[in-house]
């Protein structure tokens, strides 16, 4: 009979001490002893990457991003290496790898490199020694034989990667909290946990700010259609199961809330209301890498309209370089900048098939008397920015107003 593989992949907090490693050390050793091969992806020791951050900052304003990689990426090596000693003490094989060892071969871009293949021969060898395999998380290498990393949150990426390139028969996702729940359960303590999930809605949900899953990750398993299952480090309790959607959870209107608090909102005043100007400052900003988020553009009046739009607060510096220069070129008038807004958005796939969503989640916010600054929709989530002062409460308004809540909590 074929061994089952599964790969399992611990997050920072769940290998943020010494404790906690010889915890997941057994975790792992248990999934091995019941029979099946392992591999494990393991993140940096609790808020390691944060601190190498920080400490790169006390240096430089701006550190050259291959050298920012070859940083983060020693994060992941200490805990590959911590987890395959404590494996060794439980009385089983271990042996670690960075990135680099295991063939993770990512394209150049530093700080955000994607995955182009992963060679496995080596894994496989190991595997069939009978052995536990640990790779660190979070890091790839490129053609030039310099280490990358794969975006914040990037071992989701390794573990799903992995999973696809060595067709494991499961991706477990072990973190802080027990699977995916319909909102942060930090911020929304009524937030329950989904059994299930589809990718298009974790996808979403990734994306407009719950930092449970990388968003790239959920990706990876949409494209090669593998089922991961986001579960707790602590317990044993059945997690959340993130698969292709399935006829009842179209069923179910609104999934979840999630909240981006981290956006900046910038307006160009008087911008000339001809075509063509709204091309020109986009393109520019584009061209320079910068993501704009929501855009809204208000009634013109008398030949000028104002011009809004959202990025991510990290990307406002550039941004208002570059605004500033072509609201200057094409005759607009002063560039303003708020950071003081958040972005809430609600995801369902339901809502593909269902009408009155948009005027139910604004209504619920109008009795709560909180304003709604601007507004995006996609086929399956509709997004407000509100003022970020109001945000975490504003959750949990809409939380309770689409009845998400454990039943009896409210
Ligand atoms: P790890 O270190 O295991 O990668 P993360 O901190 O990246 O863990 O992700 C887990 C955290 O994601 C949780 O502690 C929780 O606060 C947060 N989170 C945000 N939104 C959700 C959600 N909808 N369901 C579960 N957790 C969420
Ligand atoms: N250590 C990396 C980070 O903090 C990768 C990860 O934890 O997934 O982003
Ligand atoms: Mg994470």
């Amino acid at each position: 009979m074929k061994v089952r593989l599964v790969v399992q992949k611990f997050g920072g907090s769940s290998v943020a001490n010494s404790e906690r490693i010889k915890r997941v050390a057994q975790r792992v050793v248990e999934t091995k002893r019941a029979g099946a091969n392992v591999v494990v992806v393991v993140s940096a020791l609790g808020d390691t990457t944060d601190e190498l951050l920080e400490l790169a900052g006390q240096i430089s304003h701006s550190p050259p991003e291959r050298e920012l990689d070859m940083l983060m990426a020693t994060g992941e090596q200490v805990s590959v290496a911590l987890l395959a000693m404590a494996i060794h003490e439980l009385g089983e094989d271990a042996v670690s790898f960075t990135g680099a060892q295991v063939g993770i071969l990512t394209d150049a871009t530093h700080t955000k490199a994607k995955i182009v293949d992963i060679n496995t021969q080596r894994i496989v060898r190991e595997l069939e020694r009978r052995r536990i395999v640990i790779v660190a998380g979070f890091q790839g290498v490129n053609l030039n034989q310099d280490i990358t990393t794969l975006g914040r949150g990037g071992s989701d990426l390794t573990a799903v990667a992995m999973a696809q390139a060595l067709k494991a028969d499961v991706c477990e996702i072990f973190t802080d909290v027990e699977g995916i729940y319909t909102a942060d359960p930090r911020l929304v303590p009524q937030a329950r946990k989904l059994s299930a999930i589809s990718y298009d809605e974790m996808l979403e949900m990734a994306s407009l700010g719950a930092q449970v899953m990388q968003a790239r990750s959920i990706f990876v398993a949409k494209r090669f259609d593998i089922p991961i299952h986001v579960r707790s480090s602590f317990t044993h309790a059945e997690g959340t199961m993130i698969t292709k959607s399935v006829k009842a959870m179209e069923d179910i209107v609104v999934s979840g809330v999630t909240l981006q608090k981290d956006e900046a909102k910038v307006t160009v005043r008087d911008v000339p209301d001809k075509p063509g100007m709204a091309a020109e400052i986009f393109r520019e900003l584009a061209g320079k890498g910068v993501n704009v988020d929501m855009i809204v553009q208000n009634v013109s009046r008398e030949g000028s309209t104002d011009l809004s739009f959202t990025v991510v607060k990290h990307d406002l510096p550039p941004t208002l370089r570059i605004t500033r220069s072509s609201a200057h070129r094409i005759g607009a008038g002063e560039v303003t900048t708020d950071e003081g807004v958040a972005k809430l958005s609600i995801v369902g796939i339901g809502m593909r098939s269902h009408s009155g969503i948009a005027a139910k989640m604004f209504e619920a916010m109008a009795r709560k008397r909180i304003n709604i600054e601007m507004i995006s929709t996609s086929e399956i989530k509709i997004s407000v920015i509100i003022r970020r002062q109001h945000a975490e409460r504003a959750m949990r308004v809409i939380h309770q107003a689409f009845g998400l809540g454990k039943r009896g909590a409210h």
